[in-house]
């Protein structure tokens, strides 16, 4: 994901579990460690952010409701 993507602050892992539920404070954790890395609403809107710039004028295959 780069630099400016999620990295979990304790392990340094980019992977992150996307809640099963997905409310606007749902819980986005560390894959590997289970560290809280942000709430679904802030973690879509930096995810978005993220996309955007890697692929301008196209929207990648994501299923997930998020903000574009
Ligand atoms: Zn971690």
């Amino acid at each position: 994901m780069g630099r400016d993507g999620f990295q979990c602050d304790i392990c340094g892992s980019a992977s992150v579990t996307i809640p099963g539920r997905l409310d606007r404070d749902s819980d986005v954790t560390c894959a590997k460690c289970g560290h809280l890395l942000s709430s679904w609403d802030e973690y879509k809107r930096r995810i978005g952010s993220v996309l955007r710039e890697a692929t301008p004028g196209r929207r990648p295959p994501i299923s997930d409701p998020i903000d574009w």
